[in-house]
């Protein structure tokens, strides 16, 4: 006996979508549960897999298992195929796992030739519509079977119509003979065969261009981008037919069981009376809101209400549905979950767990962490873009969208915002002297760097658009221009980023302002409940700071004093101090910057009043302060009255060939004590003084780029110190922790020691990747994205943590610290705190918390929801 291969729509059911497809399986789950769909059988995956082993033929037994299926579709519709008294016509519908549109589309009525055509026209007494439904099947077989360019075939059709001066269902049963006539002498032309008579002839063939349409290019290019195995197979419905093109009690339509945009819970979709197949998605006609069909069909409106309800009711999820109506009757074709918007997808989730649908950790689960990213950011408005045709797109660094005047200057930038101007900051790359100009922008343009690149990765601290990367712009600072192809935006001319998809168009466009619903703030206090880790926010500047308390954050996991370093004038004393070559000078510099670093210490504490604040002490190396162009050199040496050979001298000699690597973290604190004192003594006295306005205040010292142990013993002893002095003088005491940064490999390998005397450890995954993979993560522009398309990497490990490396030192960081320390409080502040799957991660490997960029705060609230419900799943 041979295998399986014909599965009949009765005997199959939803959880055999592996075998069946997600087609097969939906209407074999519509078919059990009493819907009314169209008798018919599916031919497995399994059968296409070994329809390719054994050599492009069908495997033994599937075509008698065919025959055998389509008796009993004849038993149960009392038609029979190729019979003209009564014809049975068939659908035959491709329908792998996942769907894969575009890949392979439907051939429809077949089972037609000229003696089941004339028959049909007699049956029904409805010519026009058998010589429709020919018009269709020798077309749709023509073009999909047979491999015809479809142009040819429309062609003639837009002439029949007079080039729109009619529709398609003007035409008169004569014409549209005539027209599958002509269709039948192009098909002959082109594919040198004649049309096929025999219904079981033309069957065989369109289920073998099924199995051949999985391996065509469209197929396996679409495969290749969504990350789909091309292992999978594709299943092959062959349905019996029903006939929306038999009047004006006929139609045909697809819809959602909600607003897919809005996740409003009304039935959202629309039809087109009198029509078949893919009219309604190829826009023939103008199709009608399903709303009019309640007025013009109101029985079957009904049932179709109750059929939606019920589907989302077994599915426990919105349903995308096809349906078609033959002469007043309902018949269902299709089902499968919908596919939905960010805020669609929050609303629905809410929606169905208060309607009991599903419960609270299932709505929390239904919604995609990256959906949220469209929430929190301003749009494009959606009407504007329909009509708005793309310069060019580059990556997707940091989402929202915004409008704002061309600028390549940071300067310039700061200038023109400081008197009301809208501004997009255009540069090649950006680097940290840019700082003040991104501040100033609406958004960042560059046309170098990746995801994590300084643009990119300052961005999104700020919640600001930016599209990195867009390398086929030209930007050049001597013209003050940017050029894509022909088009040349100048400085002054309008342009519109979006963040969130890599687009950039030339001109204004409006935006819309996102709203942060009630159902929002509900999901995320569900997600808040279930959630076992923590979500802390990185945050440099008091305002930060607030937006991130705002979207849930339970303190600052990260604050770069050095951010602060930029902001007006202070640049120029830290650029003193930097310059200084005596100790007595640096002092003297610092002691210039004490007093502005103490009060932005304030502002954040203020901010973040009974939640702890994690600051890091000066991390960067040096040179990134300084100006290199000759003309800053000789301004800054004006300004400090120095001699500019003298300055330029020094600026070279902090010059380094490898930054990254270089000295900076820690490793300036030791050689310059008196900074990490200055550091300390700003974020005490911070704490005495809003301690006395009554501010619970929480500080954590964190000590960066550690390898030894002996590398954190004196620059802990000498924050305590300094803490101890502050306290004293002040007579307050204010707990603290002083904690380390674990971003070397040897820091992890070394965890049981450092924990000695670290009271935390914050995992710095960004330099832990770089220095555990070798590679630099602003060097590694010209090799990552092509080892991420190769699959060499499956994913960019400075977006999504490399588990089995970089994860691994985390892990074993931990363990090693908690050894020593049991209370050891561990989290991380890299990028990954913010990317789903990361987080994910580090809930597993039992992390205290997680700190990412305040907008992102919400996107980890949820995926570390997710990923206890994803514990609890596992323990059962
Ligand atoms: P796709 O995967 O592209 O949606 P389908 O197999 O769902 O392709 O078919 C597309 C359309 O063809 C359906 O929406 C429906 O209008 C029509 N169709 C499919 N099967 C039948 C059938 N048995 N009877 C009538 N129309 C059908
Ligand atoms: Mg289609
Ligand atoms: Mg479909």
């Amino acid at each position: 006996m041979s295998k399986k291969w014909v599965y009949l729509f009765r005997e199959g059911d939803a959880t055999m979508r592996d075998l069946l497809g997600g087609k097969g399986a939906g209407v074999a789950e519509m078919t059990r549960t009493g819907v009314p769909v169209p008798p018919g059988f599916t031919i497995t995956t399994e059968a296409c897999n070994t329809y390719y082993d054994v050599g492009q033929q069908f495997p033994e037994g599937l075509w008698d298992q065919v025959i055998a299926a389509m008796k009993d579709l004849e038993v149960q519709t009392g038609k029979t195929f190729g019979d003209p008294a009564n014809p049975l016509l068939v659908a035959v519908r491709s329908g792998a796992k996942f769907s894969m549109p575009g890949m392979m589309d439907t051939v429809l009525n077949l089972g037609l030739n000229q003696a089941t055509r004339e028959g049909l026209a007699q049956l029904t007494d409805n010519p026009r519509f058998a010589a429709d439904a020919y018009r269709r099947f020798v077309q749709l077989f023509g073009k999909i079977v047979l491999g015809v360019d479809g142009e040819r075939f429309e062609h003639v059709l837009d002439e029949a119509k007079g080039h729109g001066q009619r529709q398609d269902t003007d035409l008169s049963a004569e014409e549209l003979t005539k027209i599958a006539e002509t269709f039948k002498g192009i098909i002959r032309e082109e594919a040198g065969v004649e049309f096929p008579e025999d219904p079981y002839e033309q069957l065989r063939e369109a289920i073998a261009a099924v199995f051949r349409s999985w391996n065509g290019r469209r197929a396996r290019d679409y495969r290749r981008i969504n990350k789909i195995a091309d292992s999978l197979g594709t299943g092959v419905n062959v349905q019996s037919m029903v006939f929306g093109n038999m009047g004006n009690d006929s139609a045909t339509g697809v819809a959602f069981t909600r607003n897919p945009s809005t996740g409003d819970s009304a039935i959202f979709g629309e039809y087109l009376v009198n029509a078949q197949g893919e009219d309604v998605v190829a826009g023939v006609r103008t199709p009608q809101p399903i709303s009019r069909l309640q007025e013009t069909m109101p029985e079957v409106y009904a049932e179709f209400a109750t059929i939606a309800k019920q589907l989302e009711q077994h599915y426990h999820d919105v349903q995308d549905v096809e349906f078609t109506i033959e002469r007043g009757k309902l018949w269902m074709l299709q089902t499968r979950a919908g596919k939905r918007t960010g805020a669609a997808a929050v609303k629905i989730a809410v929606d169905l767990a208060h309607e009991g649908v599903i419960d609270k950790a299932t709505a929390v689960q239904r919604v995609d962490p990256h959906a949220l990213d469209q929430l929190l950011h301003p749009m494009i408005d959606p009407e504007a873009r329909k009509t708005a045709t793309v310069l060019t797109t580059g990556l997707p660094a940091s989402p929202g969208a915004a409008s704002g005047k061309a600028v390549f200057d940071p300067d310039e930038a700061e200038l023109l915002a400081n008197t009301g101007e809208k501004v997009v900051l255009i540069r090649v790359e950006t680097a940290p002297e840019d700082f003040h100009g991104m501040v100033a922008a609406q958004a960042i343009l560059t046309a170098r760097g990746g995801m994590t690149s300084h643009a990119a990765v300052v961005a999104r601290g700020m919640g600001k658009p930016c599209v990195a990367g867009a390398g086929e712009l030209r930007v050049s600072y001597a013209d003050q221009s940017v050029s894509v192809g022909s088009v040349t935006i100048r400085k002054g001319d309008w342009v519109t980023l979006d963040g969130g998809t890599g687009e950039i168009f030339a001109g204004a466009m409006p935006t819309v302002e996102p709203e942060l619903s009630e159902d929002f703030a509900e999901l995320m206090s569900w997600a808040d409940e279930i959630r076992t880790m923590g979500v802390r926010a990185n945050a440099d500047v008091p305002n930060d700071a607030e937006v991130a308390r705002q979207f849930g954050a339970e303190g600052i996991g990260l604050c770069r004093t050095e951010h602060m370093f930029f902001e007006g004038d202070r640049i120029d004393a830290v650029r003193e101090m930097i310059l200084a070559d005596t100790v007595e000078e640096r002092r003297a510099a610092l002691a210039k910057i004490e007093p502005l670093q103490q009060s932005d210490f304030e502002g954040l504490f203020r901010a973040m009043d009974g939640l702890p604040v994690t600051i890091r002490t000066l991390d960067p190396p040096l040179h990134e302060f300084l100006p290199h162009d000759d003309h800053e050199i000789e301004a800054l040496a004006a300004k400090f009255g120095a001699d500019p050979r003298r300055v330029k001298i020094k600026v070279e000699s902090l010059r380094e060939a490898n930054p990254m690597l270089g000295f900076r973290g820690c490793r300036l604190g030791i050689i310059y004590p008196e900074i990490t004192e200055m550091q300390a003594r700003a974020i005490f006295k911070a704490a005495v003084a809003v301690k006395r306005e009554g501010v619970d205040v929480h500080p954590e010292v964190m000590i960066p780029l550690v390898g030894h142990l002996s590398e954190l013993k004196p620059q802990e002893e000498l924050v305590r110190k300094v803490a101890a002095e502050v306290f004293a003088e002040a007579g307050i005491e204010i707990p603290y922790l002083v904690g380390t940064m674990i971003e070397l490999p040897r820091a992890a390998l070394t965890a049981d020691e450092i924990a000695g005397v670290a009271e935390f450890f914050s995992f710095g995954t960004n330099d832990l990747t770089q220095t555990a993979l070798g590679l630099s993560r602003d060097d590694a522009g010209r090799f990552l994205p092509l080892y991420v398309e190769r699959k060499i990497m499956a994913d960019d490990p400075f977006q999504t943590i490399d588990q089995r490396g970089v994860g691994q030192l985390v892990q074993m960081g931990t363990e090693r610290g908690r050894s020593t320390r049991p209370n050891l409080k561990v989290g991380i502040c890299g990028e990954h705190g913010g990317d789903p799957a990361s987080v994910v991660f580090f809930h597993q490997v039992g992390l205290n918390y997680v700190s990412c960029s305040p907008y992102r705060v919400p996107i980890a609230r949820l995926a570390a929801a997710q990923a206890a419900i994803g514990d609890a799943k596992r323990d059962k």
